[in-house]
C-alpha cells in the first residue's frame, strides 16, 4: 500500500487546480453554455469517457482527483455538480450501454461538450424507492412511447439528452424498468420552470415531462427490463467520484479557517490560541482526511472491478456527506458573524453541502447498502 500520486496524477491535479478559476462563474441564463465550453476545452466534459470518442479515458480515482482539484482551485461547485451528473450518471451509462451509432454520436458529443446530458430517474412518488417509478415506455413498432414526469432533473433545460428510466413491464419493480437516451428536442419532451434551490445554484434543475414521446428503439440503453442494473452501476461511479467536489471545497475551506484563526485576535490573543477553536479545526481536518481516504479507496476498488466497490462507494459518500455538512457548520462558527454573510461564501458552502445527504441516494440508503455489504 502506498499513498503517493504518480507523476501523471500530480500533473493532472496541478493542471486542473490551476484551471479552477476559469470555471468559477457558472452560466446563469437558461441555455447559457460558455462555462460548459470552457470545461470542454479543459477536457472535463469527457474525463472518464472512452478515448476513442475524444474522452480522457480516466478511471474512477483519476476522475475523483480531477473534480477535487477543480474544486480546490475555486471552480463553482454547482457547475462541477452539473458536469459530474453529465459524466457519471449519464456518460458512464451511454458509453457502456448505448448501441452503435447512437453510442458513438452521443459519447463523442458529451466529450466535446456539444451534447449536455441529464439524468431522469426521480419522480414525485418515487425518490429512494426507484422500483416504484410510474413513467412507462410502451413498445410501438420501431419505437417506444414514453409517458411520465420526472421531478428533479439536474442540467434540465441545458441538457440535449436525458438518460431516462421508464417501466417497460409496469408492476415489475426493479425487473421491469428500462433505460433510454431521450433527445431533448423530441416532440413530447417539456422542461418545466427551473426549481429554485438553496445551493449548488450553478446547476439548473427542473421537472421534465414526457408526453407520448416517441423514442427510436435503438435509443434503448442495455437490454429491455435491465434498466435497474444500468442505474445501479452509474450510481456506484457517482457515489464514489462526485463527492470529490465537496472534498475539494472542504480542503479550501479548511485553509481559509486556518488563515482566519491565525490572523484574527480577540481578548488580546489569536483565535487559534483558544483550544476550543484550534481543536474545532483539528476535528475538521480529521473529517476531511478520513472521508477523502474512504473516497480514494472506493474509487480504487472501482478501478480494480472489485465486487466490494458498491458498498465502499456507499460508505465513502456517507462519510463525505457528514464531513462536508459538519465542517460547513464549524466553518461558520470559526468565522463568527462573517460566516453568515453571503459575500464571504462560508455559509453558502454549508447550503451547497446539505444535499450531499440526499442526491445519488440518501445517507440512510447508503447505510442500507453498507449493511447489505456486511451480509446482515
Ligand atoms: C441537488 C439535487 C440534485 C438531484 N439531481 C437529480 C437528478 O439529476 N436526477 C434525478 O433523477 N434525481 C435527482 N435528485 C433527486 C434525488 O435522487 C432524490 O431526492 C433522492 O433519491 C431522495 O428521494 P426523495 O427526495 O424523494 O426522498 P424520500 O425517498 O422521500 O426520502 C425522505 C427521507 O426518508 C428516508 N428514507 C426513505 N426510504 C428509506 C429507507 N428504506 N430506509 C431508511 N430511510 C429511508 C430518506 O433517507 C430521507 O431521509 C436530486 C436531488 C437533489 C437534492
Amino acid at each position: 500500500m502506498h499513498f503517493e500520486l504518480t507523476g501523471e496524477q500530480r500533473d493532472l491535479v496541478a493542471r486542473l487546480r490551476d484551471s479552477g478559476p476559469l470555471l468559477s462563474t457558472p452560466d446563469r441564463e437558461a441555455g447559457g453554455r460558455s462555462a460548459w465550453e470552457t470545461a470542454a476545452k479543459l477536457g472535463v466534459t469527457g474525463l472518464c469517457l472512452p478515448e476513442e470518442h475524444g474522452g480522457g479515458g480516466l478511471g474512477a480515482l483519476d476522475t475523483a482527483l480531477s473534480f477535487e482539484a477543480l474544486a480546490q482551485g475555486g471552480a463553482d461547485p454547482g457547475l462541477l455538480f452539473g458536469l459530474a451528473a453529465h459524466l457519471l450518471a449519464c456518460g458512464i451509462v451511454l458509453a457502456e450501454h448505448a448501441h452503435g451509432d447512437v453510442r458513438a454520436d452521443l459519447v463523442a458529443g458529451l466529450c466535446s461538450g456539444a451534447v449536455v446530458a441529464g439524468n431522469a430517474m426521480t419522480e414525485a412518488q418515487a425518490g429512494s424507492d426507484t422500483s416504484r417509478i410510474a413513467t412507462t415506455a410502451v413498445a410501438d413498432g420501431d419505437s417506444y412511447l414514453i409517458d411520465g414526469t420526472k421531478s428533479f432533473v439536474s442540467n434540465a433545460g441545458l441538457a440535449d439528452v436525458y438518460v431516462t428510466y421508464a417501466m417497460t413491464t409496469p408492476g415489475g419493480g426493479h425487473l421491469g424498468m428500462s433505460a433510454f437516451a431521450v433527445p431533448a428536442n423530441l416532440p413530447g419532451v417539456r422542461v418545466a420552470e427551473p426549481l429554485e434551490k438553496l445551493g449548488l445554484t450553478g446547476c439548473a434543475a427542473a421537472v421534465v415531462e414526457f408526453t407520448g414521446c416517441r423514442v427510436p428503439r435503438d435509443h434503448l440503453l442495455g437490454a429491455e427490463n435491465a434498466g435497474s442494473g444500468v442505474f445501479a452501476k452509474s450510481m456506484v461511479w457517482e457515489r464514489a467520484c462526485l463527492p470529490a467536489i465537496f472534498v475539494g471545497v472542504m480542503d479550501h475551506q479548511l485553509r481559509r479557517c486556518v488563515d482566519h484563526v491565525r490572523g484574527r485576535r480577540q481578548f488580546g490573543r489569536r483565535l487559534g490560541d483558544f483550544q476550543a477553536v484550534s481543536h474545532r479545526i483539528a476535528v475538521m481536518k480529521q473529517r476531511l482526511e478520513s472521508s477523502r481516504l474512504l473516497m480514494y479507496r472506493a474509487c480504487w476498488l472501482i478501478d480494480r472491478d472489485d465486487p466490494g466497490a458498491g458498498a465502499a462507494a456507499a460508505l465513502a459518500k456517507a462519510a463525505v456527506a457528514e464531513a462536508a455538512v459538519d465542517n460547513g457548520v464549524d466553518a461558520v462558527k470559526v468565522f463568527g458573524a462573517r460566516g453568515y454573510l453571503a459575500a464571504d461564501g462560508i455559509g453558502q458552502q454549508l447550503l451547497d453541502a446539505l444535499p450531499l445527504h440526499i442526491f445519488s441516494g440518501t445517507t440512510d440508503i447508503q447505510r442500507e447498502l453498507v449493511v447489505k455489504g456486511l451480509g446482515i
